[in-house]
């Protein structure tokens, strides 16, 4: 068979299956609506600061070597581990707790909050880890073929897990440990996932040994963009042609096959096999027609929070800041039940703020830091207007300032600030959800999106709302099933 394939998208989803694909003799092209590389893994540079714009680190490192050892090619760039993982900032308590993988250590760090952590910790964990890797070959890094077809793959799981589907991540942790603090530290993972642990299940508890016991998280020396770059890099020198500032808007069928695409300029684009690393459940609706992903329907869909972003290049140092950095209040409950279906801008917002600048200072100008602040907002569906962008910023900026005893305002050499509205219009994220569908027990495995189309045997979709789910290690293992589902079709025609 002719092996040309058109790939729509050039994320981490996109890039990934473009090296597999080549390493087994594919000729590759790509379309991105973006002017670069990278969907969300993509980068700002402006007055001289680097900024990474979405992910500013991840868990699973294994999976980047597999994929990189897949294609036969030497990781192309240098990661570190996180140590300590993360700070996290309570209003009205002056020092942060330090998260570090070291559980001795991390009891010191709680000691006077829950003085039997480690106990407690041992025991969480422990049903943590068994529950990671009783589902991750049996239900993670494999496809279905159907529901059915997952179904029988849950029954693989041990039983004794089953309660963690139907009970909450909080309700679980309420059961180890009596402390709020730990309890709202270990859940923040939930959010990882575009979600509150009151919504998410238990059985994602998996993600506090991933974080703590199982490979940790990590930073790519230079920043995060160094991924995408070196991929690119590796792309280009096998012959793969991008084209950017190209989004695909109509679906030209024949004979019951996807015969081409054409672009918002009228050029059409033709290839034996497309992949799709646009968001795999509102491509089908809004570029496939199909009824069962109109938008209303997709509208029903659970999907993840909205990113709400502001970079700031400041001059000088901030010492109080680690890398990776929390900043909550103390009304978790009411905050996480609230953020999601508001139409207002979050009071007293809660946010997340990296400073890369602390481990590569070459993304900043000398004696200057790159501030990225990550606030999780409703996405369009219910908060549709975003003119409120700037004094909501303004008001992030001085909670930061007052917690720091600094005065980032006065300090701001540069300011970008970028709203769902933003995030839908640059990289067409459904009503601009940042991490696609929800993991919800109904939307993840066979109940996801599928990685082949219902329709079009030559088509494939590959990246966070198709299987597994949302997160770079994850879309790494996506873009494997997807090449495998490749494969298999090639030997059939
Ligand atoms: C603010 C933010 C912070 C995050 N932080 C982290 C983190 O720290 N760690 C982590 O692991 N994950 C993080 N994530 C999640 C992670 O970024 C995503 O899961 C992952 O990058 C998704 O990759 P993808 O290939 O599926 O899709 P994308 O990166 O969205 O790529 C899809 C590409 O398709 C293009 N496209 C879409 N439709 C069309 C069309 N019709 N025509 C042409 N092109 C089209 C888009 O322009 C885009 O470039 C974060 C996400 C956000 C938004």
């Amino acid at each position: 068979m002719n092996k040309k394939v058109l790939i729509v998208g050039t994320g981490l989803g996109g890039l990934a299956t473009a090296l597999r694909l080549t390493t087994r003799g594919y000729e590759v092209e790509m379309v991105d609506k973006y002017h670069q590389a990278g969907g969300r893994l993509n980068r700002i540079l402006k007055d001289g600061f680097e900024f990474d714009m979405g992910p500013s680190f991840f868990s699973m490192s294994y999976e980047f070597r597999e994929l990189f050892q897949d294609c036969g090619i030497e990781i192309p760039f240098r990661i570190q581990p996180l140590d300590p993982l993360y700070a996290v900032y309570f209003s009205g308590r002056k020092n942060p707790f330090l998260i570090y993988k070291d559980l001795d250590r991390l009891a010191e760090t709680f000691k006077i909050v829950e003085p039997d952590f480690r106990r407690h910790a041992d025991r969480y964990l422990a049903q943590a880890r068994e529950i990671f890797h009783d589902t991750e070959y049996r239900i993670v890094k494999r496809d279905f073929d159907s529901r059915l077809d997952y179904l029988l793959g849950l029954t693989r799981v041990p039983i004794k897990h089953a309660p963690g589907m139907f009970t909450s991540m909080w309700n679980r942790l309420g059961k180890h440990f009596s402390s709020e603090e730990v309890k709202v530290i270990f859940s923040l993972v939930a959010f990882f996932l575009g979600s509150t642990p009151f919504e998410t299940p238990a059985v994602y508890s998996l993600m506090n040994y991933m974080e703590l016991q199982h490979d940790g998280y990590w930073n790519v020396e230079g920043g995060m963009y160094r991924i995408t770059e070196s991929m690119v890099r590796l792309l280009e020198e096998r012959g793969v042609k991008f084209h950017f500032n190209t989004e695909i808007v109509q679906a030209n069928i024949a004979e019951g096959q996807l015969h081409s695409l054409t672009d918002h300029q009228g050029r059409k684009w033709n290839a034996d096999l497309y992949v799709i690393n646009g968001d795999a459940a509102s491509f089908r609706g809004k570029i496939f027609k199909r009824k069962k992903f109109s938008e209303a329907r997709l509208d029903a869909m659970d999907w993840t929070l909205a990113p709400f972003t502001i970079y700031l290049g400041v001059n000088g140092k901030i010492p109080q800041l680690h890398q990776h950095n929390y900043f909550l209040g103390n009304n978790f409950r009411e905050y996480a039940d609230t953020i999601f279906k508001s139409s207002m801008a979050p009071q007293k917002p809660y946010y997340y703020v990296n400073v890369s600048s602390k481990s590569n200072p070459q993304s900043a100008p000398a004696g200057c830091e790159n501030i990225f602040i990550l606030c999780p907002v409703p996405d369009l569906r219910f908060k549709k207007d975003w003119s409120d962008a700037e004094p909501l910023a303004d008001q992030i900026i001085d909670d930061l300032s007052t917690r720091l005893n600094c005065n980032l305002r006065e300090q701001t050499i540069t300011r970008t600030v970028l709203t769902p509205v933003d995030w839908m219009e640059q990289l067409n994220l459904y009503r601009g959800s940042g991490l696609g569908l929800a993991h919800g027990m109904n939307q993840v495995g066979g109940m996801r999106p599928a990685n082949h189309d219902e329709e079009f045997r030559n088509v494939f979709y590959v990246g966070a709302s198709t299987v597994p789910g949302t997160g770079l290690p994850m879309v790494i293992i996506s873009s494997k099933l997807t090449t495998k589902r490749i494969e298999d079709y090639a030997r059939t025609v």
